[in-house]
């Protein structure tokens, strides 16, 4: 039966070293956070960040904006925020409404206030092994890796999921650490694959938003699996992995709940340290 990895236990510990971190400096540290028209799940994830950055000593200052706000007066918003020395970190939540164009939006984010570490500058120098800032799932799987002591050289990974927030990134940091890494993706199921790359996983990471897509079955017998998914079904918050099934065959595990989500926020708070480091 599989070990848990559980978020919360490591993100408590970074969180002890942040707080360390936190109390040495001459002034709290700021986070900015954009909040546009009235999303649920962004409302969710603010009250989240919120909550951890007060237990951290962290100003989180929260900027509802309406969600007619044109694309110019939110990048005015955005470039007053830059300007602004008390401001150490910048986050934009998503979804956006349709009307703006999140990619040109969040590129007029000061990359040295880019706590989400999405900025081009900021995943260019990702692509160069020298990251500042790291996106924060991608930073969460890679520490909950970390957290099993297991050497990724030459290990077989395989990532489920393309996304500019967790499979690309994900590929890269992977890459530093000399795995083999395949990513996977829609066309990858379409083409009937990707049972096959799943079935040959030492490590598993899966990022796609689909309830059991991957079956329990198709686990290697000792594989590391990081379920990064959420899916509401009825009253339930589960993966994109059967895990009960998967349980049986992988040597660690993520619960979903309580894996990669709750150390998401704390490397975003580890983040905003960084930025402060890189302002100085
Ligand atoms: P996304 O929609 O941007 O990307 C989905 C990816 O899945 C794409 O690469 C797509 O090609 C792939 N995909 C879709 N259907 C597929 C299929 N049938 N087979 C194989 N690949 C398929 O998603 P995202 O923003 O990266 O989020 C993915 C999931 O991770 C969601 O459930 C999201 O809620 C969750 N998430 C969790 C956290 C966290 O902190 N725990 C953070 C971010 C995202």
């Amino acid at each position: 039966m599989a070990k848990l990895l559980e978020g919360s236990i490591l993100a408590s510990k970074i969180k002890e070293e942040i707080k360390l971190q936190v109390v040495s400096l001459k002034s709290k540290p700021v986070l900015a956070s954009i909040l546009v028209g009235d999303d649920a799940s962004a409302a969710a994830y603010v009250k989240s960040q919120g909550k951890t950055a007060q237990g951290l000593g962290v100003i989180y200052k929260l900027h509802q904006l309406d969600k007619n706000i044109t694309e110019g007066v939110l990048i005015d918003f955005i470039l007053n925020l830059n300007a602004d020395k008390t401001v150490n970190g910048i986050i934009l939540q998503t979804p956006l409404p349709k009307t703006i164009d999140y990619k040109l939006v969040s590129e007029c984010i000061l990359p040295l206030k880019d706590v989400e570490g999405m900025h081009p500058l900021n995943m260019g120098k990702l692509f160069f092994g020298r990251a500042n800032m790291v996106a924060c799932t991608a930073g969460a799987v890679m520490e909950l890796l970390n957290s099993t002591g297991v050497d990724l050289y030459g290990k077989e990974v395989v990532v489920v999921g393309h996304s500019e927030i967790v499979g690309k990134p994900l590929m890269l940091l992977l890459l530093e650490k000399f795995a083999t890494v395949t990513v996977c993706h829609i066309g990858t199921s379409k083409a009937g694959k990707l049972e096959e790359h799943v079935k040959r996983a030492q490590v598993l990471i899966v990022a796609v938003g689909k309830a059991n897509l991957i079956k329990g079955s198709w686990i290697k017998e000792g594989a590391i699996v990081i379920d990064v998914g959420i899916n509401r079904v009825g009253d339930k918050i589960v993966g994109d992995v059967e895990f009960e099934v998967a349980q049986k065959h992988a040597a660690y595990i993520t619960p979903v709940p309580g894996g990669v989500g709750p150390l998401t926020v704390t490397i975003l708070m580890r983040n905003l340290l960084q930025a402060i480091k890189l302002q100085k």
